[in-house]
């Protein structure tokens, strides 16, 4: 228990310890509110609670990975793997998968990415010529259901016929959905309700809820923590409401009241040390969200010293301000003596497209990089062919995946004669396999007459899935496994030979990306069938409720394909993390690193129209994401911005950065004038305002401009620089003395 407590302070250690039922914790970045939920999920355990009846919510599957961790370091290996911990949408698809078939889930249900709802809705409104954007239409959907609003509410309540011809595509979404046996990510959160309200013995054995981040947290998703918490009514939430930033996707910050309403018990604490950033950083994001004169005056208050002065840049271009970034990289990496490596450096994005050049930048120089929140590594061709394969052989119904791959490789199978079958399919409310199952059976169908060599292609597809889940089926003497299905699948539809001849000069890191696949596959099956992470998938036996029984080849499949699925629902990176062998640089949106934390970040691209985003109704909102930006970097905080942008428009710099209160901050009135030994330097500073400048290992770099004003007007040239060495800094100027994983600067 003490080894527990070691590391807190008095108020987090409270805060872990606190016999309160009910429990908020309210505290800004960096104050150790992740760390607090963690130690008091072990401080549970420690008390006597079973941890099979704990169940932890975190917002990304990496911030359950680090949460998994951190806990096994306090109660071990074996009772970790007992508790219920994942995201929202992890934890409502176990609760589905073991009692599903109460509310008539059909056990191996798919799940609908957003990509697949945004192709079921698309195929809609063009049936129905309705001249919606699909993406939007599809976003409408997902805040009604995120509000709990079902088609048929909605639909009682629309008025104009715009609202009616809507309200009938959520309706006829809704029944395709259903059709296929698939859920969207609103659904499997929407269903898990449904199911806790009706079948309330689900959860009678549920001791504690525990939630992160949350005042992110939406409707339904504060419905499921009630509910989960029904009969234990035992809940710790920790959050921020300056780092409220999922208000786009219906995220509630009114859930911290709610929460104190419904539960008028609720014991609040606070945190109020940052044990993360440096003085410098936490000044300069302390005022970017004190812009926001409505919110409770709170300060941020530093336990480290004051640091380098946050530097703030204007780069004549995007690509010039991806190559300064990267140069700034191989200097920093120098000049404080590789003190920090790859892993130490993340590049934090407003919108994932920003990233081209700086990826471009980062792989001339032979910087290598992982992506968080762009293109994915499960969304390349390669292998979405191969998880599309595997979708339809788990959940033939699956019609979005099916029409991907009928004709892939070629069966000259065309996208007309498929996109027909595929609406013929949704109209008579059956399935698209249904169909080509019928077809290659050889009936006949009076309404579209199809070539023979179609008719070919169709049986050869048909005879593939059929021959791969009769493969994996229980029936066979000995069910493959699943590495032996993907290469089953691999060898019966050629795809290297596809490959090699659709992307000849990429062939070979395509193929590395199967071979990548099949490893993360043979990797999911060892820990799935191996460890006790199997009776983990299903949740502990409950009495007075049956569970559904999960066993076998096809369930490691399905759980496979959940588990990918729901990687990107977070958009958080699964393969790309990479082996840990080799050191990265993180480049990712703010949205994704939220909670995470690096020695030095970069937040180029803060221009206005960027950040705040012009398609952003929320101002407000936009300045708590660059906020949680900044408050992501440890020691050193880059912030720049290009003066066009990628249209080649004149950009101005983002209005939270604004001159005024802003430059102190960035320039050198800030408080890492306390680290200056040399009455010189402080002059030198003074007579070269506005001047950009960093702390290094035994040195100020100062980029000494002419002209006088700020933002700077006119200049594109690199500004003169020049080193000013002085000996025998304190110790207390330098950033990176704080970080005990790292050398110390004498
Ligand atoms: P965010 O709001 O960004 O999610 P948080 O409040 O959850 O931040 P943590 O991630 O828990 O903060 O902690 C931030 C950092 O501070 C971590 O590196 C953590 O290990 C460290 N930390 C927290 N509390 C302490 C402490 N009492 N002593 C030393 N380090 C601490
Ligand atoms: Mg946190």
């Amino acid at each position: 228990m003490d080894s527990l407590l070691a590391g807190l302070n008095d108020a987090q250690r409270s805060a872990v310890t606190s016999p309160a039922s009910v429990l908020q914790v309210l505290a800004p970045p960096g104050s150790g509110k992740t760390k607090t939920l963690t130690a008091r999920v072990a401080y549970l355990v420690a008390q006597g609670l079973r941890p099979w009846n704990i169940i932890v919510c975190t917002f990304t599957i990496k911030a359950a990975r680090e949460m998994g961790e951190r806990i096994r370091n306090h109660i071990g290996d074996e009772v970790e793997k007992k508790l219920i911990l994942g995201t929202f949408h992890s934890v409502a698809r176990r609760f589905l998968v073991s009692y599903g078939h109460h509310i008539n889930i059909p056990k191996n249900f798919g799940i609908a990415d957003t990509s697949d709802s945004k192709a079921i809705v698309n195929r809609i409104i063009k049936r129905r010529g309705y001249g919606a954007d699909p993406g939007k239409t599809r976003s409408r959907i997902s805040t009604l259901k995120a509000k709990c609003i079902s088609c048929d509410a909605h639909a009682a309540t629309q008025k104009s016929a715009e609202q009616q011809e809507f309200a009938s595509i959520y309706m006829e979404y809704e029944e395709i959905l259903k059709m296929s046996s698939l859920l969207d990510y609103d659904d499997l959160l929407l269903r898990c309700a449904e199911l806790l309200k009706r079948r309330p013995e689900c959860v009678s054995n549920i001791e504690a809820v525990l939630i992160d981040e949350f005042q992110d947290t939406n409707q339904v998703q504060f419905e499921l923590m009630q509910l989960l918490a029904q009969h234990s009514k035992t809940i710790t939430t920790v959050g921020d409401p300056d780092q409220s930033i999922y208000g786009w996707r219906s995220a509630e910050i009114e859930n911290l009241n709610r929460m104190r309403k419904l539960y008028p018990e609720t014991h609040v604490a606070n945190l109020e040390e940052n044990y993360r950033s440096s003085g410098a950083i936490l000044l300069s994001a302390q005022e970017v969200i004190e812009q926001d004169e409505s919110r409770p005056a709170k300060k941020l208050q530093p336990t480290h010293c004051s640091g380098a002065t946050p530097i703030l840049r204007r780069l004549p271009s995007a690509a010039a301000e991806a190559s300064w970034l990267v140069t700034e990289i191989q200097r920093t990496k120098a000049l404080t003596g590789q003190l920090y490596n790859n892993d130490d450096f993340a590049i934090l994005l407003r919108s994932a497209h920003l990233s081209r050049h700086i990826e471009s930048a980062l792989g001339k120089a032979g910087i290598p990089y992982r992506m968080v929140g762009g293109s994915r590594f499960f969304d390349r061709v390669e292998v979405k062919i191969i998880l599309d394969y595997l979708r339809v052989i788990s959940q033939p119904d699956h019609n979005d995946a099916v029409a991907r791959i009928v004709n892939l490789p070629s069966r000259r199978v065309g996208n007309v004669t498929v996109n027909s079958l595929l609406a013929e399919a949704e109209t008579k409310q059956t399935t698209l396999w249904t169909m080509l199952l019928s077809i290659a059976q050889g009936n006949k169908r009076p309404e579209t007459k199809l070539s023979a060599q179609t008719l070919k292609g169709i049986e050869a597809f048909v005879s593939v899935i059929l021959e791969s889940s009769r493969k994996l089926s229980a029936e066979e003497d000995r069910p493959c496994s699943l590495i032996e299905l993907v290469e089953h699948i691999l060898k019966n539809i050629s795809l290297e030979d596809y490959i090699r001849k659709t992307y000849a000069d990429e062939f070979d890191a395509r193929w590395a990306n199967v071979a990548e696949l099949i490893a993360q596959a043979a990797d999911f099956s060892a820990t799935a069938l191996g460890s006790a992470y199997s009776t983990q998938e299903l949740l502990p036996i409950v009495e007075g409720i049956e569970q559904r029984g999960a066993s076998g080849n096809e369930d490691v499949l399905c759980r496979f394909l959940a588990n990918v699925t729901l990687a990107s629902a977070t958009e958080m990176p699964t393969s790309e993390e990479g082996d840990g062998t080799v050191q990265q640089v993180t480049i990712s949106t703010i949205h994704a690193a939220k909670g995470l934390e690096w020695p030095v970040v970069f937040i180029p691209g803060a221009y206005e129209g960027s950040i705040p985003h012009s398609r952003s109704e929320d101002t407000d909102e936009e300045r708590r994401l660059l906020y949680v930006g900044m408050t992501r970097a440890q020691s050193l905080l880059y912030i720049s911005y290009p003066t066009k942008n990628s249209q080649r428009e004149k950009t101005s710099l983002s209005t939270f950065l604004s001159p005024t209160s802003m430059i102190k901050y960035f320039a050198v009135r800030g408080p890492s004038f306390n680290f200056t030994t040399s009455q010189d330097l402080a002059r030198i500073l003074r007579r070269t305002c506005p001047t950009e400048m960093a702390m290094h290992e035994g040195c100020l770099l100062v980029e000494r401009v002419e002209d006088d004003r700020w933002p700077l007007d006119g200049e594109e040239e690199e500004p003169e620089r020049s080193f000013i060495d002085f000996s025998n800094p304190s110790s207390d100027a330098f950033p990176y003395n704080f970080q005990s994983k790292r050398r110390k600067i004498d």
